[in-house]
Formats: C-alpha cells, structure tokens, sequence
C-alpha cells in the first residue's frame, strides 16, 4: 500500500506484523523499511498501559474503518535504543490492517545547541551494546574530544557564535565519521564519538583505525572553522579514548576513562590524543560508586565531623579544632576527603557541601554552648572553588544567622588550587568574609600550591598560616627544611599572622617547632581527629584543668 507523505512517522500493521513504513519512520528507528517489516512490534514499542506486550489487534479491535481513531502514550525505541516518549494515534484502514502515527512529545536525546544526538543517546546505544551477546571480538570504543579554552569564543565573538561553532563542529566530526560512529555533543565543548566494530576487526586493525580518525581529527584543529558570519575559528582539541569495552563492566566506567584519558592528553600538549590505560578499571570504578553516593551521604549525614584540636606551644593550651570530613562507606570503607573533595569538586558538588560542613560545624558550636561547653574556634576547610562563587558569602551569612554561631569562633581555611578561573571573586569573597568577623587561615602553606603571590594579596585578611605537614616531616632530620620552617616563621612575623605547624608527630619536632617561634601546632603527637564526644570531653578537661 502506498503511504501518505506525512510530518509524522508512520507505521502500517497487517494482521500484527509490520508491513511498511515511511520515511520519517526509518529515520527515527534507524533502520530501512525493508528491515523494519522483520521486527517485532514488541520490540520497538512499549504502550504505557499494557508495558509487557502489545497485542495490536486485541487493543483495536472494537474500532472499524473509518471510525475515529484511538489514542495511547508510550514509549518507542529509537535508533540509538533511546525510549522516546510519544503518543500513537491508531486508525483502522481496513480489516486487521492499521495506520500507526507517532508524536514524539520527549526527546531529551537531543542537544538544541549542536542538533545532535546527547550524552542520553550515548549512554543508551553503548549500554544497549553492553547488555546484548559478549562477543570477543571488539564491540566498540568511546572518544571523548574537547575543545581546548571553548570559552575564548563566547569571549571574543559572543554566545551566538560559541553556539555556532559547536554547531559547526558537530558536522564537521559527522563527516569525519560517516556512517562508522554516533556523535554526540557531552557537555560544553566536549564530544563523543562511538565508533563501532562494524567490519569485526581485530583489537589492532581497529586501534589502527581509531588511531586514523584521531589523525583526521588532530588535522582537522589545525585548520580552521568558518563560522556563519564569515569568522575564522582556530582551536586545538583534547581527544581521550577508552581501553576496549571488554575493560569496562559498563557504558559509564567506560566515558569515564575516556575522560580521564581526554584530560591526560589536556596536560599533554595541544591537540593531542591519548588511550586509556586499561589498568585504571578498580579506581574507575571506585569513583563511579563514590559519584554515585556522595550526594547521598550528604544528604542522610553519612559523612561525620571530626575535629583535630590545635594547641599553642607557650602553654599546651587548646587553642582550636579543625573540622574533617569523614566518610566511613558500607562496602568501600574509608574514604578518604582528598579523594572525595577530588571528585567533588569534578561533579561540581563542592559548592554545596563545603556549606553543608560550614552549618554543621556552625550548629555543633551552637548547641555545645547551649549546654555550657565552650569551645575555641572551629577550622572549617572550603575548596578554592567554592570560594570563587559568587553567592557564597551571602549562603554564609544566612547560615550564620539561622544558627546563631558567633563569627569569631570560625575561621575558614584556604588551600591555592592549580585553577583558579575567578581570582577577582576569590579575593573580594576572602576579604568579606573577614568583614563577618570570621578568621582566615591559608592551609598547606610551603606545599606548590599555596603560594607567597595568595599571601601577598590576602595578607590584610589573614589571621594563619598553616605550615604544611611535608615540611614539618623532616624538621628534625634536615638542615634544609629546618631554615626553609624558620623563614616561614620569620615571615608570620612580617605579615604580623600566628603560625601553626600541621603534621606534629613527634616530641623533637614539637620542641624544635617551639624553639623557631612556631606559635600552635596540630598532629598525632597531640591528637588525631576527635569524634564530637570525644572532642566534647576535651574541651571540658582543658577547662577543668
Ligand atoms: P588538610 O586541611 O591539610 O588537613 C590535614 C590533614 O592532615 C588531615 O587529613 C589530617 O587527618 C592529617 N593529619 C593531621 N595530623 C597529622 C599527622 O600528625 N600526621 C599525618 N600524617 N597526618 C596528619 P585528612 O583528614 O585525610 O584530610 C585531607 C585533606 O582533605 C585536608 O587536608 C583537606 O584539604 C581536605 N578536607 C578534609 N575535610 C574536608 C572538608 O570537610 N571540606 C573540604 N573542602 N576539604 C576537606
Ligand atoms: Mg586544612
Ligand atoms: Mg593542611
């Protein structure tokens, strides 16, 4: 039968079977109207009402030709096995013989910008790939591709054309892949490409393919894109490719290699690709689990505040604590806060827990003098990034005065990240969280990343310095980093700041610290982090005493 030229893709059944299609249709599934008559109905459509199986000519049966047709939601799988959210608007054309006419009215497997196919596409074709037959031979591979510095364009050229571009781009990878790869725009200026195995090669014969396109891709960075209104584009790119799938136990581990191999060959140099190491999978996958739960256990408290108290070395009076996260997971055990602040700060969580800590600490001060224990001020650590957004100090003040805390038992500690894109905000958040009295330590100090450039420009703020515990390691043992403690010291003096040693193991290095003019100390020679009970008693006894 002929089919009418419709905007909507449409399907014909006869007696349960699919008999045509048009082009829209074949469009949308994928695949060529003669290999649609060959699929199951079932397998291509999931009516909302009766999820398990579909049978057509039960469900129509009561309507005759002519008569109105009938409606249903559900859900149709796309070419990239993406389940679409769609109505079907059923007519009966003539004996066991009906029109099916698809409205999709979702499809978030579409990135607006680039109009192509998204991460959803992505993660549904590769898992699909995943959970069908393990062959050995290899199924497929993920390329991750990012454009170095994408936002210069926004910069320079306004959003309009940073969108254009992307869009440019997007066709420009289609072309290079042909029909071998689904390509996908991730997220901001970074792609993926799915290349699968189609002509079964072996693990060489396809990494020398893959290893082809990445040149083609490499080349094509250095030249450059025209944009719409005629602007040149020069940008080099940052391609990481995943291990073979066989690697990886699903889709996710597997894009996550691919970016951490994307971010490798960042470091690298420009336009550049590297592989993922295979033997990345245990951490892969530690990682995936703790993104997975890390909002989770912020949520239901899973996370604990410890405090590590902090003397002064005059008279081993308890001067302060420095809260710490811990996170004890049922199945990972101890996860340590340098790797889950990492991942935190990758997932763009950072934000929100550090202020989660903050009212934490600022509630536990709280009701500790509600029961008359008073303790000293309370060291709360924020990551570089937090610090440069720009509503933390109006989150902080709410959380003050919600909780009542007074200002000068907290002080917010401050380490320098390799990457700070907002020095402007970081300084004027630093210097108005001075302003509510709040005092400001910068921590890890001695170590690559906190530098004497951040202590010259927040010195009017500053209250510490924290001597990181790398330096007070060998105190004892090295002349070297013996003087390079005595300069740190010497230079609390001139910025008129105390100075804590972090790290203090030992009694030598308590008394040599003391003999340099280290003003406080904190380390497992004093105490470890301490449970709230157990700082609680401490504080009590120090007054006691
Ligand atoms: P940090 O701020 O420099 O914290 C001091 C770290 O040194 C803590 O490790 C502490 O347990 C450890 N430490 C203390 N005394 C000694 C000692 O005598 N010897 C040795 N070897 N280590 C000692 P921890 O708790 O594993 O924290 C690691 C880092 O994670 C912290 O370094 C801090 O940068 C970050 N962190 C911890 N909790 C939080 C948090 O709640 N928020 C944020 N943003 N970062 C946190
Ligand atoms: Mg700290
Ligand atoms: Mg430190």
């Amino acid at each position: 039968m002929q089919i009418e030229d419709s905007f909507l893709p449409i399907l014909i059944i006869r007696n349960g079977q699919i008999k045509s299609c048009n082009d829209m249709f074949s469009t949308l599934i994928g695949l060529t109207c003669l290999e649609i008559i060959n699929i199951e109905i079932n397998d291509l459509l999931h009516l909302d009402n009766n999820k398990n199986m579909i049978n057509l000519d039960s469900l129509f049966d009561h309507s005759s030709p002519n008569e109105e047709g009938i409606f249903a939601s559900g859900e149709l799988v796309d070419c990239n096995f993406y389940h679409l959210k769609i109505e079907l608007y059923c007519k009966k054309i003539a004996d066991n013989e009906f029109k099916l006419c698809f409205k999709v009215i979702q499809n978030k497997a579409i990135d607006p910008i680039s109009g192509l196919p998204n991460g959803w596409a992505m993660s549904a074709r590769a898992s699909h790939f995943f959970n069908t037959t393990n062959s050995t031979t290899p199924k497929m591979r993920l390329l991750v591709l990012s454009v170095d510095n994408f936002a210069t364009i926004n910069f320079r050229y306004g959003f309009d054309a940073g969108d254009n571009y992307l869009s440019v781009l997007g066709k420009k990878l289609q072309s290079i892949l042909s029909e071998s790869g689904l390509v996908v725009r991730l997220a901001n200026a970074r792609f993926g490409i799915l290349i699968e195995n189609k002509c079964r090669l072996s693990s060489v014969e396809l990494n020398a393919y893959i290893i082809n396109i990445c040149e083609q891709l490499c080349n094509l960075s250095r030249g450059s894109l025209i944009l719409n209104n005629g602007i040149k584009v020069n940008k080099s790119f940052s391609i990481g490719i995943s291990a073979e799938h066989t690697e990886y136990d699903s889709y996710f581990s597997m894009e996550i290699a691919a970016e951490t191999a994307m971010r490798e060959s960042e470091r690298q140099s420009n336009s550049q690709y590297c592989f993922a190491k295979a033997e990345m999978k245990p951490d892969l996958m530690t990682n995936k689990l703790i993104i997975d739960e890390f909002p989770n256990a912020i949520e239901k408290s899973l996370i604990k505040i410890h405090y590590q108290p902090q003397y002064e070395f005059e008279n081993n009076k308890l001067v302060g604590f420095e809260a710490l996260s811990r996170w004890m997971h049922k199945d990972l055990g101890y996860i340590s806060p340098d790797v889950f602040i990492r991942i935190a700060e990758d997932i763009g969580l950072h934000f929100e827990f550090d202020l989660w800590v903050f009212t934490q600490v600022s509630h536990q001060i709280v009701q500790w003098r509600e029961q008359h224990v008073y303790s000293p001020k309370i060291a709360i650590n924020i990551s570089f990034k937090t610090l440069e957004m720009t509503d933390f100090v109006v989150r902080l003040q709410s959380i003050i005065e919600h909780s009542g805390c007074p200002t000068n038992l907290l002080e917010i500690e401050v380490t320098e990240t390799a990457s700070i894109s907002n020095m402007i905000t970081l300084i004027d958040n630093v210097r108005a969280v001075k302003e509510l009295g709040i005092n400001i330590a910068i921590d890890d100090f001695g170590t690559g990343y906190s530098s004497l450039s951040l202590v010259r420009t927040l010195r009017s703020s500053l209250d510490t310095l924290k001597i990181d515990r790398s330096l007070v390691a060998d105190i004892c043992s090295s002349p070297l980093d013996r003087e390079f403690a005595r300069k740190v010291i010497g230079l609390g003096e001139v910025l008129e700041v105390k100075v804590l040693a972090e790290g203090v193991e030992t009694l030598a290095q308590r008394d040599l610290l003391q003999e340099l003019g280290c003003d406080y100390a904190q380390g497992y020679y004093f105490d470890k982090a301490l449970t709230v009970k157990a700082a609680e008693k401490l504080i009590i006894k120090q007054r006691n005493d």
